[in-house]
């Protein structure tokens, strides 16, 4: 029997700025899920990451099935309601367009979805993040899946020695390039070494199965413009022929820098948090989330907080304290963002075009 795991997430409102849903909210939405999930779906989970809710839901109807997409919209939709009562910021904020048609993609919500042959012992992590944008795992995804000195599995186990393939997404054109390993390493790398402009789409095994998906919607959706920031979701499977859960885990264990944060305009770490976290104070550092599931038949157990243990504080403190090395020298780049991926921000294109008349 084939399982799709769908990840759909949005952000629909926040507890006195970009922070967190309220409790009524994701209470909304999870009671909305279970609700109307019925015959549809055969398990689901509803937790958030920073400002962003999301519904990991199992099913056996396949990626981009209408009933599964108009089911998280509807829900999302539902806790708009509660959203704009509560007076929440940004109430309905990725719900784009007004009604649904056929698919989330394109619409607001970020959705990563694979559909598999379930194995015995089935596990996959979901990486929720908050306040970056997709590239923010082009580091992450190339130490699992490309550098050995973080993973030794990419050496010792058959299957991820053969090397992987890695669909790599232009955001600007919206075109997929297939990247397979070792052969097309440098290639790959080129791509990686630029986040906001090539991203991760999907990763597949040497024989063709799907290990990795990555929420890229959007972006693809509105391909030929700057859209701005686009919180990612991503499905990792685990174990086996795939990298071990620790493999995947580790390899956000030192918090490398992301674009994001306040205004979407800035450059801060990538800090690993503990589930059903909030986003910081502190200039909205970028966060991400791992949601650790088992699954049989479709029925999930968990999630465990894969960034919960104690030795992962020392991650934070890492992440806090490059933090304020970039935070030190304010508004000045690498602080922010190169000029293309700020302007979309209205107020820097006015400031411009005033200098600008300026230069004689
Ligand atoms: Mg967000």
């Amino acid at each position: 029997m084939k399982i799709t795991v769908s990840a759909i997430k949005a952000d629909i409102g926040g507890i006195g700025g970009h922070t967190r849903p309220s409790d009524e909210l994701v209470q909304t939405v999870r009671d909305f899920v279970n609700k109307n999930g019925k015959g549809i779906l055969i398990d689901n989970y509803v937790g958030y990451t920073g400002d962003d809710i999301h519904i990991i839901m199992t099913h056996t109807l396949g990626v981009e099935n209408e009933q599964i997409h108009k089911l998280a919209w509807d829900a999302f939709t539902e806790g708009t309601t509660v959203a704009k009562e509560q007076g929440l910021y940004g109430a309905g904020q990725d719900l784009l367009k007004d009604s649904f048609s056929g698919n989330v993609k394109g619409m607001g919500p970020g959705v990563a979805e694979i559909e598999m042959d379930e194995r015995p012992s089935e596990v996959f992590c979901v990486f929720a993040a908050d306040k970056t944008e997709p590239g923010a795992y082009n580091f992450p995804f190339w130490r699992m899946f490309v550098d050995t000195g973080s993973n030794t599995g990419l050496i010792i186990n058959e299957e991820l020695a053969h090397g992987v393939i890695f669909r790599i997404m232009d955001v600007m054109t919206g075109k997929i390039a297939d990247l397979k390993l070792w052969n097309e390493k440098p290639e790959l790398e080129a791509a990686l070494m630029y986040p906001g402009r090539y991203v991760v789409h999907s990763i597949l095994s040497h024989q063709g199965e799907q290990i990795v998906s990555c929420s890229t919607d959007r972006l693809h959706n509105i391909a030929g413009t700057y859209v701005g920031k686009d919180d990612p979701i991503a499905i990792v499977r685990t174990q086996k022929n795939f990298p071990a859960t620790e493999e995947a885990g580790s390899a956000f264990n030192d918090p490398h820098i992301v674009a994001g944060n306040t205004r979407g305009s800035h450059h801060m770490p990538f800090m690993p948090v503990a589930l059903n976290s909030p986003a910081s104070l502190n200039y909205s550092i970028p966060i991400v989330s791992c949601l650790l599931f088992s699954m049989h038949n479709g029925k999930l157990t968990g999630p465990h907080d894969g960034f919960g243990t104690a030795d992962w504080d020392y991650q934070r403190r890492l992440a806090s304290e490059r933090a304020m090395v970039l935070r030190v020298q304010g508004f000045i780049h690498p602080a922010t963002l190169v000029p293309d991926e700020l302007e979309y921000n209205k107020g820097y294109e006015t400031r411009m075009s005033k200098l600008n008349d300026k230069f004689k």
